[in-house]
């Protein structure tokens, strides 16, 4: 492939130019470059592809910051996908970039972008090759525990997804069916409908792209070539998940449909609350209550940690109500590494509520002793550990 032009280049228009100007660009480019009027013009069907990727980035808030900032590296994400996938977003606006021009622009554009099943480039080509689609992407839910997601599992799952027939092996066709010419479109794949000044072709929707039909359908998928099924799984979950990480499950989406590749199945997890533990990032956090004379005077307690041990933890004298104190390494696993984070443990002084007699006296006595004031000034509470 030829070295990119800068997107700016490309749409002829300044580094600084405003979200109007670049609609504006794109649209002329559009309008003289689409392969309707163009039909077998590679080098415009070049220009139009060229322009259409640099106008997804450009018109993308997010991603032209990242472009004005890394060039073509920061918006690689964008060109990963197969097919025509990345011009999704530029075909949403299309409406809204030919809607004011009337003879039906917009909708010519709705209708040859507009469907779910790629743009502009890499859908042609799979239709002609058969009308090969990849399967559909599914999302499955799963719950963990707590303790699960920071130490890790391995986990069951069950799921329906649709498998290449048996019967038909993903034919469509019945045993001794043969595919016939399609008679909507005379086997071209595609009709031709005019609107507006243009003739455009899409795909017919008898038999979408392939030219042809089967004459005898298989009675297992009704023709469809591919089947339901409930599918079982285990599932490794790494030590340290957090809640909302997706992990993508190649090939195990839908099958793909006359001989198109399988979707992914993503699994998004879903971290339960613990009664006990919270987390932030690779840090746990608990609370242990102490009494009022042992936050005073200091002691050593033991603390139960995440996975059930007991941590022994110097409480140093004169500690307050809410200090957070600090077990290195006791925290969640970083995934893939035996570095962890660190476990923080808040100290809850507890007041007695009951006092026997000599409690009471001896409290008292202190009280004396200490002498405090009944005229306390105001302190900061930015001193005050929260
Ligand atoms: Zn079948
Ligand atoms: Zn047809």
């Amino acid at each position: 492939m030829a070295e990119k032009r800068d997107y700016y280049e490309v749409l002829g228009v300044e580094k600084s130019a405003s979200i109007d100007e670049i609609k504006k660009a794109y649209r002329k480019l559009a309008i003289k470059y689409h392969p309707d009027r163009n039909p077998g013009d590679k080098s415009a069907e070049e220009k139009f592809r060229e322009a259409t990727e640099a106008y997804e980035v450009l018109s993308d808030a997010k991603k032209r910051p990242l472009y004005d900032q890394y060039g073509f590296a920061g918006v690689d994400g964008a060109d990963a996908g197969a097919g025509g996938a990345q011009y999704s977003h530029a075909f949403h606006d299309f409406s809204d970039l030919f809607g004011g021009m009337g003879g039906g622009f917009g909708d010519i554009f709705d209708n040859l972008f507009g469907s779910g099943s790629g743009g502009f480039g890499g859908s042609s080509s799979s239709r002609n090759a058969g009308g090969a689609a990849e399967g559909a992407s599914l999302r499955y839910d799963l719950d963990i525990s707590f303790h699960d997601a920071v130490f890790g599992t391995k986990a069951e799952i069950r799921f329906k997804h649709n498998e290449v027939c048996d019967s038909c092996h993903g034919t469509g066709g019945a045993s001794g069916s043969s595919r016939k010419t399609c008679p909507t479109c005379q086997g071209t794949g595609q009709i031709r409908r005019s609107a507006g000044f243009f003739a455009v072709q899409q795909t017919c929707p008898t038999c979408h792209g392939t030219g042809t039909v089967i004459d005898k359908p298989c009675a297992s998928c009704h023709g469809t070539g591919v089947q339901e099924k409930s599918k079982m799984m285990t599932l490794t979950i790494p030590a340290g998940v957090d809640n909302g990480k997706r992990i993508a499950i190649p090939h195990q989406g839908d099958a793909g449909t006359n001989g198109g590749p399988a979707g992914d199945l993503i699994v998004v997890i879903h971290v339960e609350e613990d009664q006990f533990f919270e987390r932030e990032s690779q840090d746990l956090y608990c609370a242990v209550p102490i009494s009022m004379a042992q936050a005073a005077l200091g002691c050593d307690i033991t603390v139960p940690s995440l996975d059930g041990k007991q941590i022994s933890l110097k409480i140093p004298a004169g500690t307050s109500n809410g200090k957070l104190l600090r077990i290195k390494n006791e925290g969640v696993p970083f995934t893939g590494s035996s570095r962890r984070g660190d476990l923080y443990v808040k100290i809850v002084v507890q007041i007695p509520t009951r006092l026997n007699s000599q409690e009471k006296e001896l409290l008292e006595q202190y009280l004396r002793l200490e002498n405090a004031t009944t005229t306390p000034q105001l302190i900061p509470l930015s001193s005050l550990n929260r």
